[in-house]
């Protein structure tokens, strides 16, 4: 409330000072404009001290200048007036920044430039006439025009003292290009309005619009203050181009002043508002720009944007540590240099599609790491689209390390399969187990042939001779081997049609599908004579070496002959076998070979 009162006060006397250049009506009506800035900064309770200390200040000021007490209650009743309207329909802002944007400045000079200052100018016309020795008209003309540009020049510059924003200008960056700016403006009005020989006021102004470009908006209101006061104060000293002709009369002295005020303005507020939302565009693309960047480079993927035709344009960071190559290394080189030969033409065929369907696509190749080895990796890539042309002149690329996870499914994979081989293989010999067999056999049984006539099924079961006294003399290790190599030679030795298996122990079962008994005799008599061939030693066989004996039975496919009958068959043929001395075929229902 004090520094209202006194400001109010100040500003009052101030302007008592400049009418001695302007007759009764100042140039510029400063008090108003100020209070109502600090009316507009201070929070809600506070305001309204501020407008009792300013009411105050009024009074005291009219009251210190000898005026009657009707007078004094006047002007600080229509003052009061004006200033209550603008805040009434004035935006509610509290910063001189926020005043300047488009919709608020809108409503600020509707209501405190040109209602406020045109309403108390027609009740001050009616409450003190006669106290005017100029024309009602013209007084209020210049009354309406002094405080409205009072209003659209004090309200704002005393924001910027009233909100804070003044602070900004001595932390901004651009501290000294603005100071040395304000001397420029300071330098050019002082030397424009101390000569009488040039009518050169207007020069003031590219200096103002400097600053307008280059300044804070605090700096902006201190350059045009700092105009005005030179300005006035020369004036009133009786030099500067108000005193040359055409200017005769005081009266038009003010007009001027405060047209080329009206023009610093109007050309500093529309650069400096322009600027500033260049300024802030160009801060959010920074931002924009460095978020993206932020999260390219903390990606644990490789992003790089490519030109058409796959030239690397960009790369983050991440390639050293995934690629092993330095970004600069990889810029300027194409894409596909990099992919393993075995999946280049894949990697072009995706980029191919993504370019003409402008799309998307993910891809697993091999690329080559600065070390020259080869790594799995995953790849996303895209049309980078240009809006609003729908073209586009770039692709998007990332790669994913996923060689730990392709080594791990290929392992997987591995296993699987050789479980699955586990499954139907018997692990010592290589060759069908017995599981596999009895399947195999049971098919064969049951299945009827296409000629509707029954095929016909040849079951041979083979025993290796006195294999017992082979492991006791050789060894178990031994045995093995001679298992192995039995299984062998006997695989070798049954047509591919046929299904060769280990039974179970030293003992194998064959079956000939679809193939006629003495066929099958000839090749159970192959099976026999391969291991003969094989010539083993075997220490205690009559013979000397290891051999075989093989039992051969048959039935016919889809008669009913069960898996368990045939196999019974073979096992007494192969008994026969062994009765009569071993190293010989025998079928069931006949006599040994
Ligand atoms: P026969 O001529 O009557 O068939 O005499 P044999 O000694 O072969 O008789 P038997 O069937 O009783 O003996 C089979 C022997 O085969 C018993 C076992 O020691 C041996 N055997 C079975 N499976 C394996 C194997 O996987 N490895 C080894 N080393 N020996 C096996
Ligand atoms: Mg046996
Ligand atoms: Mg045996």
């Amino acid at each position: 409330m004090v520094l209202a009162a006194s400001l109010a006060c100040l500003l009052c006397l101030g302007s008592a000072t400049l009418k001695a250049m302007s007759g009764e009506i100042v140039p510029i009506w400063m008090a108003n404009g100020a209070l109502l800035a600090q009316t507009l900064a201070a929070k809600r309770p506070r305001r309204y001290f501020v407008l009792l200390g300013g009411t105050l200040g009024f009074l005291g000021a009219n009251l210190w200048q000898g005026e009657s007490l009707y007078v004094t209650c006047s002007f600080t009743g229509v003052d009061m007036l004006e200033i209550g309207v603008a805040l009434l329909f004035a935006p509610r802002v509290s910063t001189a920044s926020e005043l300047i944007q488009p919709g608020p400045c809108v409503r600020f000079v509707a209501a405190a430039v040109l209602l406020a200052p045109t309403l108390s100018g027609v009740v001050a016309m009616c409450l003190l006439e006669g106290w005017f020795s100029t024309h009602s008209f013209s007084s209020l003309r210049d009354w309406a025009i002094s405080d409205g540009l009072g209003m659209a020049i004090f309200t704002p510059a005393a924001l910027v003292f009233f909100s804070g924003e003044l602070r900004q200008l001595w932390q901004s960056n651009r501290r000294n290009r603005t100071f040395a700016l304000l001397a420029l403006v300071g330098l050019v009005t002082a030397l424009v309005f101390s000569q009488v020989l040039y009518r050169s006021m207007y020069w003031i102004l590219p200096p103002i619009a400097l600053l307008a470009l280059e300044a804070d908006l605090a700096g902006v209101f201190i350059g045009v203050l700092l105009c005005i006061a030179i300005a006035l104060a020369l004036t009133m000293h009786g030099t500067g181009p108000l005193w040359m002709p055409p200017y005769r009369t005081s009266h038009e002295r003010i007009l001027s002043l405060q047209l080329f005020v009206l023009a610093a303005l109007g050309i500093a507020f529309p650069i400096h508002a322009l600027q500033a939302q260049r300024q802030r565009l160009l801060d959010l693309l920074r931002d924009s720009e460095r978020r993206y960047r932020t999260l390219a480079e903390n990606s644990d993927d490789v992003v790089m944007q490519l030109s058409l035709n796959g030239t690397i344009k960009y790369v983050s960071p991440r390639a050293k540590l995934k690629l092993g190559y330095m970004p600069h290394e990889l810029i300027g080189t194409g894409v596909v240099d990099l992919v393993h030969p075995g999946d280049r033409s894949a990697v072009e065929r995706a980029i191919d599609t993504v370019q003409q369907e402008k799309s998307e696509a993910a891809i697993r190749y091999r690329t080559r790491r600065s070390d020259g080895t080869y790594i799995w990796v995953q790849s996303f890539l895209s049309a980078v689209l240009e809006i609003p042309e729908h073209a586009f002149d770039a692709l998007a690329f990332t790669i994913r390390d996923i060689n730990a996870k392709m080594l791990e499914d290929q392992r997987r994979d591995a296993m699987h399969l050789e479980l699955e081989r586990l499954a139907y293989v018997d692990g010592l010999s290589g060759l069908y187990n017995r599981r596999h067999f009895d399947i195999e056999l049971e098919r064969c049984l049951s299945s009827h042939s296409p000629s509707s006539q029954s095929a016909t099924v040849v079951l041979l079961l083979v025993d290796i001779d006195n294999f017992k006294t082979y492991n006791d003399c050789h060894g178990h290790q031994a045995g093995d081997d001679c298992l192995r190599r039995v299984a062998s030679a006997i695989a070798l030795s049954v047509p591919s049609t046929g299904v060769t298996a280990r039974y179970g122990g030293e003992e194998f079962g064959i079956i000939l599908a679809a193939s006629g008994q003495s066929e099958a005799q000839v090749i159970a008599e192959r099976v026999r004579t391969s291991v003969e061939a094989l010539a083993i030693p075997h220490a205690t066989s009559s013979g000397g070496i290891v051999t075989v004996s093989v039992g051969l039975a048959a039935a016919a496919s889809g008669t009913g002959v069960s898996v368990r009958k045939l196999v019974a068959e073979a096992d007494s043929a192969l008994y026969q076998a062994k009765r009569l001395g071993r190293n010989q075929t025998a079928s069931h229902g006949q006599t040994a070979h």
